[in-house]
């Protein structure tokens, strides 16, 4: 048996979810609603474990654009850091640029655990 669908407009419990809701007459053909009732659940310590790679874990979650600024933050930081290093001038701005790439880098799994907590909370 497939998984339960709920209308997504009045929550009622839909035996043929292809049919539109027999209490509200939600149309289930419409998407949005059907859409939003049975997007998987996401598991927070999975996020966090995939935003180890930056941004993974907020593209598992769904969160592309936050997903893609993290990694771009992340890596062009520690990148660009790393590369200064390697001057004795640049060290003087580079290691701060690391060290900021890798609070960033702490953030983002937090940050990915958190939003996938808040999405579990949410029901979706
Ligand atoms: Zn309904």
């Amino acid at each position: 048996m497939a998984s339960e669908v709920l209308c997504g407009r009045c929550g009622a419990l839909l035996t043929n979810p292809s049919a539109p809701c027999p209490r509200c007459g939600s149309p289930a053909s419409g998407g949005g609603y059907y859409a939003a009732a049975v997007r998987p659940r996401k598991n927070p310590a999975l996020a966090a474990a995939l935003a180890i790679i930056p941004g993974l874990g907020h593209f598992y979650l769904g969160h592309n654009m936050k997903g893609f600024a993290y990694l771009l933050g992340i890596g062009g930081l520690q990148f660009f850091g790393f590369d200064l290093d390697l001057t004795v001038i640049g060290a003087a701005v580079g290691v701060p640029m690391e060290l900021g790439g890798g609070t960033l880098w702490v953030f983002s799994i937090v940050d990915a655990y958190r939003t996938a907590k808040q999405m579990e909370q949410r029901g979706f």
